[in-house]
């Protein structure tokens, strides 16, 4: 099976050399997702009840329920098709009570972050920058994550790690604020859930003893021990919860590791190729298109291919476990739907392909296959 996320191998560690990075800010705190770092940087900000923050309509459930667990409440604006946010749409959406703007940079493309934060400075407003999409690359030759008062990432979306998220502090003020560490337990997980999902993956084969000799312990472990460890299960979780009480929790050691220690060049290079390579086995293909072009300073997430009839072809992309997801399928509930066109259409019409730095270009091109073949069967029944 074709891996959607990366997985740990010895090549993550391969290679020197620099890639502009959320991960160089000077002030930061790891935390177990991006979700807990939004929620702690409105905390630190002090966003309070009543407040109101300004995020796009394009939005995950984890984009929204940090906000709401401050008692604030979102507030949604369009998004022009270029992904970029709409400032006339954002001027008519102001209040007395707004509070701050959250910008995100899609699928690892730069918002326009003078703009943003000349927006933000003549309303007073807070400024927060989503990188969850974004860990690595730059913005007129800064590093993104920079341009927020506060910034945040996920690190599970871009490393081979199962837990991770990051608050670049930026502007707010550092008071000292206590991270609790996982217990032993959970830190062994976090390494052999990695190990394991690499292995299952075709991966590390020379890792088979020790991941033998793992699982025996966790055995031991399993008996002795009945509580879920924390930090285990978000990986997979696209349900948005925010658990108040983890807010605090630090990540596994093991993802820090990664988070320092990965090759830079090699993951942004290889997601570059691999988005080049849909690109190129995508063009011309009928009733799909590739509507983003990532600069030279970007380095994807995933791979967004607009499909016309995705209606019909995602239902049965899943049956035949094409690896994929749907950034927003499901737009927040309370949205008006008139709001914006552009996240409409994108919810109903995106899907995102894996590109990541773990994928060999044989698996990407059968994942092109694929669609090629499917699209242009359905193209010459209907003609
Ligand atoms: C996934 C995501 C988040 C939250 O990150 P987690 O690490 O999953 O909590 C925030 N913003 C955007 C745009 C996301 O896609």
């Amino acid at each position: 099976m074709i891996p959607l996320s990366p997985q740990l191998v010895p090549a993550t560690f391969h290679g020197r050399g620099d890639v502009p990075s959320i991960l160089d800010r000077p002030h930061k705190l790891f935390l177990t997702a991006g979700r807990m770092a939004f929620a702690l940087g409105l905390r630190l900000a002090g966003v309070k009840a009543g407040d109101e923050v300004l995020i796009p309509a394009y939005a995950s459930g984890s984009m929204v329920t940090p906000i709401l667990l401050q008692g604030a409440t979102p507030v949604f604006y369009r998004l022009r098709r270029d992904l970029s946010a709409d400032l006339d749409d954002l001027a008519g959406r102001l209040t007395p009570r707004s509070a701050a703007l959250l910008g995100v940079n899609f699928f690892g493309f730069a918002q326009d972050w003078a703009a943003l934060r000349a927006f933000a400075d003549q309303f007073g407003l807070l400024l927060v920058e989503d990188c969850a999409h974004a860990l690595y690359g730059s913005w007129r030759g800064q590093p993104l994550g920079s341009f927020g008062d506060f910034a945040i990432a996920s690190l599970t979306k871009f490393l081979p790690v199962w837990d991770g998220g990051l608050l670049a502090l930026n502007a707010l003020s550092a008071p000292r604020v206590a991270t609790r560490a996982p217990s032993l337990r959970s830190e062994l997980k976090a390494v052999y859930n990695l190990l394991e999902e690499a292995k299952d993956h075709g991966r590390n084969p020379v890792l088979r003893p020790l991941l033998a000799a793992l699982e025996r312990s966790r055995q031991q472990t399993r008996r002795s021990n009945s509580p879920a460890a924390a930090g285990e299960s978000l990986r997979r979780d696209v349900t948005g919860a925010v658990d108040p009480a983890r807010i605090l929790d630090a990540p596994a050691a093991i993802s820090r590791f990664v988070a320092r220690r990965a090759a830079r060049p090699r993951i942004a290079e290889r997601r570059r190729q691999a988005y080049a390579l849909y690109q190129e086995g995508l063009a011309g293909v009928p009733g799909c298109a590739m509507p983003f072009q990532p600069t030279a300073d970007e380095v994807p997430f995933m791979a967004p291919v607009w499909v016309d009839d995705l209606d019909r072809w995602h239902p049965r992309w899943l049956e035949r476990r094409l690896p994929m997801q749907r950034f927003a399928e499901f737009l927040w509930p309370d949205l008006p739907a008139d709001t914006c066109p552009v996240a409409r259409d994108l919810s109903r019409h995106l899907v995102q392909f894996p590109c990541h730095q773990d994928l060999e270009p044989a698996e990407i091109r059968s994942i092109i296959e694929t669609i090629r073949t499917d699209l242009s069967s359905a193209r010459r029944a209907a003609s």
